[in-house]
Formats: structure tokens, C-alpha cells, sequence
């Protein structure tokens, strides 16, 4: 069984003294909702403070982002190295990145390898655009940024692997995908392309997130879904009672 996952990406919101705010309130209300993996992803000068706070708690942190270089001249850039000595995890290939700062498929899978490379738990983000989604590419976009995005990993790291779908229609726009809609793409397009690319076993291994204007009360639609193991959150994940409430909901679909 697939253990299910809720990550809150917290993208470029609060300050240390918010995220210590938000942190001290949050965590010892997900801290108690165990048999899900929960991870916290704040902004890079954040995480410091926020690691030591999740100190001694079973909660997860995690970067939204990374160079693939172990270090060098990146000016402003933020190497696996230093991503590793704060954090189990990383998100690579959030739309946002792709749209705004020019990250591809094959910059995502040099990110990715050196994850892999360092041992960080990667959530890899997959998903198109609503242009995409009108004109029917849904199935061809997704399918190709999975089987690119994750090429060249081993058979061994792949089930450390998570994947998000994040329809780029349904970030931060309040329009969540349905349910059956995500189940759809991600058990008829998602795991299939992992299965071709690490066999059918290790695809049966790999979580599979939702992502899109996911809240405490549209949660339970997507996780009592089969091929929907859990979500990464923006929005919702600053705020105490919704971030709260989807893991409870995580929780109870999937009966942990
Ligand atoms: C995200 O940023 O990954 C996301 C899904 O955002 P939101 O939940 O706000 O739609």
C-alpha cells in the first residue's frame, strides 16, 4: 500500500517571523495525524528556522526548488547540497518555475538525477496548460513531461519518487479538476508512463499527487480516488484549519 502524502507548497509567502508564527500553530495539529507523510515547503530563508522548529515532530521539510549543480558560479542559485543539509525533500518542475523562469523538461530531469544523486525525496510536477487542456493535448503533454522529466533514473530510486498533477488551469484559480477527471489522467496516463519507464511493479509504488486549488472541503473527492494518493497544496497550506483539514481528509479516505 501506498502510504499517502500531502505537501504544502508554500511558494514565495511569509517572512522567518510569519512562517515561525504559522509553523508553531500548524505543526502540533499535523503532527498528531499520523499514517501520512506530511511535508511543509517554505521559502529557502525559511528553512532553517523551520527545520528546527519540526525538530523531534514527524513532519517533513522541504525546498521548492534547486540547481542541479553541486556548487559553483550560479549566482543566486541554491545547490542538492545545501537543499540536503536542511531538507529530506525537494519540488522540481512546479508550473510556476516552467512558466516564469524558463525551466524544461530536461532541466526538470537534471534536477531530478541530482536528487537522486543526493538522496533527497523529489516531487516532480507534471501538468498542462489550459491552451493544452482545450485544444485535447491533455493525455500527450502529461505523458511526454513524465517520460522526459524522469528519464535515466534507476529502477531502485524510482519508487522514492513522487509525482504531482497539477493541471496549470487549476493552480490558485479555484477551479479544481474532478475527481474522476485527475483519476483519469493519473491512473491512465501518469502510471502508465512510470510503468513503461521502471516496470509495473515500481509504478504500482509511486505516488501519484493531485494538486489544483485542493481545500479542506474538495479533498475528500480526490482522495477517494484509487490512483490519487495524496496532494500538494499552495493556497490552502497557509492556512492552519485547511491544511489541518486536508490531511484529516487524507487520513480518513485512505484509511490510515
Ligand atoms: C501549487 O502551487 O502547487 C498549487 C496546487 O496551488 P493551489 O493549491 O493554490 O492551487
Amino acid at each position: 500500500m501506498r502510504t499517502p502524502f500531502v505537501a504544502g507548497n508554500w511558494k514565495m509567502n511569509k517572512t522567518i517571523a510569519e512562517a515561525r508564527e504559522l509553523v508553531s500553530t500548524m505543526a502540533p495539529q499535523l503532527n498528531a495525524l499520523t499514517g501520512v507523510e506530511r511535508v511543509l515547503c517554505p521559502p529557502f530563508v525559511a528553512l532553517n528556522e523551520v527545520s528546527s522548529l519540526l525538530k523531534g515532530t514527524g513532519l517533513g521539510l522541504g525546498a521548492q526548488n534547486m540547481h542541479w549543480e553541486e556548487k559553483g558560479a550560479f549566482t543566486g542559485e541554491v545547490s542538492p547540497a545545501m537543499v540536503k543539509e536542511l531538507c529530506g525533500y525537494v519540488i522540481l518542475g512546479h508550473s510556476e518555475r516552467r512558466a516564469y523562469f524558463g525551466e524544461t523538461d530536461e532541466t526538470v530531469n537534471r534536477k531530478l538525477l541530482a536528487a537522486q544523486k543526493f538522496d533527497l525525496t523529489p516531487i516532480v510536477c507534471v501538468g498542462e496548460t489550459l491552451e493544452q487542456y482545450g485544444s485535447n493535448r491533455t493525455r500527450e503533454v502529461v505523458s511526454s513531461q513524465t517520460l522526459l522529466g524522469l528519464k535515466g533514473i534507476s529502477p531502485e530510486f524510482a519508487p522514492r519518487i513522487v509525482v504531482a498533477y497539477e493541471p496549470v488551469w487549476a493552480i490558485g484559480t479555484g477551479k479544481a479538476s474532478s475527481g474522476a477527471n485527475a483519476q483519469s489522467v493519473q491512473g491512465g496516463v501518469i502510471r502508465p508512463a512510470l510503468a513503461e519507464l521502471f516496470g509495473a511493479d515500481a509504478a504500482q509504488a509511486i505516488r501519484i499527487l493531485y494538486g489544483g486549488s485542493v481545500t479542506a472541503s474538495n479533498a475528500a473527492e480526490f482522495f477517494s480516488q484509487p490512483d490519487i494518493d495524496g496532494a500538494l497544496v499552495g493556497g490552502a497550506s497557509l492556512k492552519v484549519d485547511e491544511f489541518v483539514g486536508i490531511v484529516t481528509q487524507a487520513k480518513s479516505e485512505k484509511g490510515v
